[in-house]
């Protein structure tokens, strides 16, 4: 599925991409000057933005454990990032070796890393498509090569929904693709808010628009809408940091992306 892609995307190098701003909060080393540039304008004006991107990850970590060890054996992943580990497929796989995965994402650039997205068990499947968000009937399409939707799916959209305005169709995206999903799939959320330091996610904003990356920040009350018809699992819409969290978060207050897990009934 790799190779169906388009290939001849370039790596623009001249301007920040979201992946790799994230990878650059992360401490990943596949970023360009632009992304740290823009890195280290967030970070001056959000000393949290590490400790955010750290927690997000850690909250996927945590919500595919969960789902795999309840028994969800196929995930699809929306909006993947550079792989950093560990990647989803490895917490999916190290509790359920047959886990199967799609990995989905837009960037060249996390096509240019996707090997690493593509070792799992023998036992279980890894795939990457590369797609936009924005397009989810092709994405069904592809999934469906690899995953049988006729079964519970985890279907995961981390960090992803702030780069897609509900103008964009935000909200069109996550409905098309949960109403493909059998009873029992689970939606995984998570995304950023203005909630707690309105000013600060402004300037963030503003930073990221003049790099020409738009931005969106949600109310916890946006963020719930996105679940509608699905069963809101404890403790609902709040910041992945404290999401089902057994080690107090690292650092003070909540960090400003909500996390929230609903599933289909
Ligand atoms: N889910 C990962 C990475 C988050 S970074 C994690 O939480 O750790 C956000 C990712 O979404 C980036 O890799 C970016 O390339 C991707 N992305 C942004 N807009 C997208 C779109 N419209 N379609 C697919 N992927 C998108």
């Amino acid at each position: 599925m790799t190779g169906t892609g388009p290939t001849t995307q370039r790596i623009d190098t001249t301007r920040p991409h979201p992946a790799r701003v994230y990878d650059w909060f992360l401490g990943g080393k596949d970023n360009y000057p632009v992304d740290e540039e823009l890195g280290r304008r967030i970070t001056a004006i959000d000393e949290g933005a590490v400790r955010a991107a750290r927690a997000n990850r850690a909250f996927m970590q945590r919500t595919t454990r969960m789902l795999a060890e309840d028994g969800i054996r196929q995930f699809l992943d929306i909006g993947t990032g550079i792989p950093t580990e560990p990647n989803l497929h490895q917490i999916a796989q190290s509790v359920a070796p047959d886990a199967r995965v799609v990995y989905v994402d837009n960037d060249p650039i996390v096509l240019a890393h996707a090997g690493a997205l593509l070792r799992g068990t023998a036992e279980g499947v890894t795939e990457y498509a590369q797609a936009d968000a924005r397009d989810p009937h092709a994405i069904l399409e592809q999934a469906a090569a690899v995953l049988d939707l006729d079964r519970p799916v985890a279907l995961s959209l981390i960090a992803l929904l702030h780069f897609v305005a509900d103008e964009d169709g935000a909200h069109h995206v996550v409905s098309t693709l949960v109403d493909a999903l059998a009873p029992g799939s689970c939606l995984v959320l998570s995304m950023m808010t203005a909630d707690f330091e309105p000013e600060n996610v402004r300037r963030g904003i503003a930073a990221y628009a003049a790099g020409g990356v738009t931005l969106v920040a949600r109310s916890r009350d946006d963020v719930a809408a996105f679940f509608g018809g699905l069963e809101l699992l404890a403790p609902g819409v709040v910041p992945v940091s404290g999401w089902r969290a057994e080690q107090a978060p690292d650092g003070d207050g909540p960090v400003s992306l909500y996390g929230a897990v609903g599933r289909k009934p």
